[in-house]
């Protein structure tokens, strides 16, 4: 057993399991593009059989991505595991991911099927994907609530058929270190041939321990962990990637391993997630929280000028966290944005710099201070686009203490110009009921909520929107010096994404992986 740790992201497909987390095809490709530099071996970027839209979206990961492999997630079936290999084929050594359930709970009450009956289906399903490919990884769902000795037997199993990984889940996030550490330590010591295989973990955070079980599995010999960026997923989420490579890292000495990850692009990854999914972190989030590397109390704030080391076990730098700093103004100029945009780490075409710089100069001409997040934001909101149905045109409001709100808005609908007025109860209303008049939405907003992006009245408002239809939600995000004009764009775009969600349901099973 070497002191690697192979890095198996599961963030676009059991992160996108997190409530609003819906991503479109565009939007899960720039995410596996930024995982692919952040140095994952892994990305897990679908349940292919759920839905067209995840069937497309693994299928073109797979295709375009070449530093990691790239995985499918299949039950047992062979139309399941037929579908998962047709997408991640054109990969570069593609994984196919196959799991049944193995605790008596699931197998009394959702599969309603006996001991034998799953032994022998795993088996079949495991020498079905060989047949495909020799990467074949296998997960025991529900791992840690399944009986033991039956959990050894199902590994023993799994390894005879000819998994190359076997994964042990803590599906419903139940497992203290303890235990996991000993449920690892039981299946390496007892399961013939387990040296071959990789044993790996996937824990969920629903009693927060998730990255702390994961690392008990590491300690007990597991060297594949599944995790995500900000730790999104199901519930309560799941083991949080940059935790898990950050205190690998830190404390790598003390437990005598290592990880491929590039912990500079943990920060840029962090924020592109949320972009994408309108999904903040809290601000105490460890590693990627606002305050995570802010010092409050005055005795630390004393002892980290004197020496960092005082209060400090890892630099802001080293996650890739950009300096709070004052960059730029109305004066300057294209030379000195383009270096600033190369620091906080976006690579863009010479036509999207040309588009960046154009549209810093509109925000220098309206806000006197420019710092970093307000050119994160603008890259975010108007360079990185994915192509929208949607697009606001233009919008005009009227709003006082004496005038009737009115808002009049022209929309980019497929192409086609149309525009309408409204009133409404204030100017975010009236602008909402115009939007939503011409899109023919009948969505129900659920959140809305705005944030400064920076101090000061001319800061960026940045505006947040979930909706939902037909029980399906979605996410907006919009930023504008207007927040009035923010709240439009951020509606627009979760308009935008319920749309896609809409044409691309997610699959009833796809609340049974692991
Ligand atoms: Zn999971």
């Amino acid at each position: 057993m070497g002191n690697r740790v192979y890095i198996f992201d599961t963030t676009l497909r059991d992160g996108e399991q997190s409530p609003g987390a819906t991503m479109n095809i565009e939007e899960k490709v720039l995410v596996a593009r930024q995982l692919e530099k952040l140095g994952v071996d892994v990305i897990e970027a679908g349940f292919p059989i759920s839905s067209e839209g995840d069937f497309a979206a693994v299928k073109r990961i797979a295709e375009e991505v070449r530093g990691c492999q790239v995985a499918g997630l299949a039950r047992t079936k062979k139309a399941d595991i037929d579908r998962a290999w047709e997408a991640v084929k054109g990969g570069e050594d593609p994984r196919l991911h196959v799991f049944i359930a193995t605790s008596d709970i699931h197998l009394k009450h959702k599969l309603k099927m006996d001991r034998e009956a799953v032994y022998a289906e795993m088996q079949e399903a495991v020498r079905y994907c060989r047949k495909y490919t020799r990467n074949v990884e296998f997960s025991c769902e529900d791992a840690t609530r399944t009986d033991p000795e039956f959990l050894v037997r199902m590994a023993a199993g799994a390894v005879a058929a000819g998994a190359a990984v076997l994964n042990l889940p803590d599906t419903v996030g139940y497992t203290m270190p303890r235990e996991m550490e000993e449920i690892i330590a039981k299946v390496m010591r007892e399961v013939p041939g387990i040296a071959d295989v990789i044993v790996s973990v996937h824990c969920h955070d629903d009693l927060g321990l998730a990255v702390a079980n994961s690392l008990a599995g590491v300690i007990a010999g597991a060297r594949q962990v599944e995790c995500t960026v900000n730790g999104i997923g199901e519930r309560a989420g799941n083991a949080s990637l940059e935790e898990i490579a950050m205190a690998i890292k830190t404390r790598g000495e003390a437990l005598g391993l290592m990880t491929g990850i590039h912990a500079e692009q943990i920060y840029p990854a962090s924020r592109l997630l949320r972009k994408i999914t309108g999904i903040m972190v809290p601000p105490n989030k460890a590693i990627v929280g606002r305050n995570a590397f802010q010092h409050e109390s005055g005795i630390h704030q004393d002892g980290v000028l004197k020496n960092k080391l005082t209060y400090e076990i890892m630099t802001p730098e080293s996650v890739g966290l950009p300096g709070n700093k004052l960059v730029m103004g109305k004066h300057s100029g294209r030379h000195a944005f383009q270096t600033r945009m190369e620091e906080l780490g976006f690579e863009l075409s010479d036509e999207q710099l040309e588009k960046a710089f154009r549209r810093f100069k509109a925000l220098a001409d309206k806000k006197k201070e420019i710092f970093d997040e307000d050119l994160e934001t603008l890259i975010m909101d108007e360079i990185i686009m994915v192509p929208r149905r949607i697009r606001l045109d233009y919008i005009n409001i009227t709003s006082g203490s004496q005038v009737m709100p009115t808002a009049s808005v022209r929309l980019d609908i497929d192409g086609y110009l149309v525009r309408d007025a409204e009133f409404g109860d204030g100017p975010v209303d009236a602008a909402f009921k115009c939007i939503a008049k011409l899109a023919g939405t009948k969505s129900k907003l659920l959140v809305f909520s705005v944030n400064a992006i920076t101090g000061g009245t001319d800061a960026q408002g940045e505006v947040r929107v979930r909706i939902e239809e037909d029980g399906i939600e979605a996410t907006g995000f919009g930023a504008h010096t207007d927040i009035i004009v923010a709240s439009a764009k951020a509606y627009v775009d979760a308009l935008n994404k319920l749309d896609y969600r809409k044409k691309n349901p997610p699959g009833a099973m796809q609340k049974e992986a692991p």
